[in-house]
């Protein structure tokens, strides 16, 4: 905790290991059609400044949170994670970036905690592996980068995810990727098929498709969490409950869509912390709902931090924002 008494928690801090990278940079040489995921992970592979600071954990990084006064990241395997891998080699994968990670937390306790890596594409693994992440490992829950092979979590082959997920209390980060290479044929021109608005189209969609399914009817336990100031649903909030009690085929729901947006989702700000955004946020959603996450290495921790410490935000709800609501959703 830093001599203003506000103690700092970032949880949506990226990270790589070598044998991702590796395989990654192999589909991506070996790919003939414009893959979105793909070509940025040339950048997350290709040896510059990017695959540096992803593959550090223990140098770098740590004298970053010191500058910028973080007292803890919650560590993610980076998007696309290991959802472009054939099944059985991601759920081995998964299994030893997870043990990696428990032996990393456990030098650095005080500053360190993690979200396992899963491979969605093997739920039964993947159900295993939240069981063993979350009892044998201390891990905080688990990190999806939103659709699988253009399948999202409603699907019925995911519900071992999700049952599992709730069982074990394994809070759901849905982190983006970008649209699969069809879709996201419409947001090439002029480059807009990453984060500067693919990402949040693609992840937004993850999270209505969830509410709109029933998924939080039968799991009503289930915790997800949106980065991005939630992917823009929380903006469109009242828009969505309008339209949603229109007849249009949908199932029936228990609850109307912002009351799931407001009792199973929580958000961060990552890459959001511009002031009237958190402002909103906050407003909207309650302090309890949002948590700080700076996005690094993909922008900048001290300069996220600084967004932050000057919001316009009581003194109250930026602890909450900063620690508060990290401790309740992933025992920080
Ligand atoms: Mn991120």
């Amino acid at each position: 905790m830093g001599p203003d008494g506000i103690r700092r928690i970032a949880v949506e801090e990226a990270f790589a290991v070598p044998e991702q990278l590796d395989e990654l940079a192999r589909l991506a040489e070996t790919s003939i059609e414009y893959h979105p995921d793909l070509a940025l992970a040339k950048r997350q592979s290709g040896g510059g400044e990017m695959t540096t600071a992803l593959l550090d954990l223990e140098g770098e990084r740590l004298r970053l949170m010191d500058e910028a006064r973080l007292d803890m990241a919650l560590l993610l395997l980076t998007a696309p994670g290991l959802q472009l891998f054939q099944p059985s080699f991601a759920a081995g994968m998964a299994v030893r970036i997870n043990d990696l990670l428990a032996a990393l937390v456990a030098r650095h306790p005080s500053r360190f905690a993690a979200l396992a890596a899963v491979a969605p594409q093997a739920p039964k693994e993947t159900a295993r592996e939240i069981e063993r992440a979350m009892t044998t490992l201390g891990h905080r829950g688990i990190v999806i980068n939103s659709h699988t092979d253009g399948e999202y979590l409603d699907e019925d082959k995911y519900l071992p995810i999700l049952e599992a997920a709730e069982a074990f209390g394994a809070p759901v980060y849905i982190h983006p990727r970008a649209f699969t290479p069809a879709i996201a044929q419409a947001y090439r021109k002029n480059g807009l098929e990453h984060a500067i608005w693919g990402f949040q189209a693609e992840t937004g969609l993850h999270g209505l498709r969830l509410i709109t399914s029933g998924v939080f009817d039968r799991f009503p336990k289930l915790k997800i969490v949106l980065g991005h100031a939630g992917e823009g649903l929380p903006f469109w909030m009242e828009r969505i409950d309008y339209m949603h009690a229109k007849p249009r085929g949908r199932p029936e729901l228990a609850r109307t869509p912002s009351q799931y947006l407001r009792e199973n989702f929580w958000y961060t700000t990552s890459g959001m912390n511009w002031h009237r955004s958190v402002r909103f946020l906050v407003d909207a959603m309650g302090a309890d709902r949002v948590m700080f996450a700076a996005d690094y290495p993909y922008q900048h921790m001290h300069e996220e931090v600084a967004l932050m410490d000057t919001a316009p935000l009581t003194r109250d709800e930026l602890r909450q924002v900063y620690a508060g609501t990290a401790q309740t959703v992933f025992g920080m």
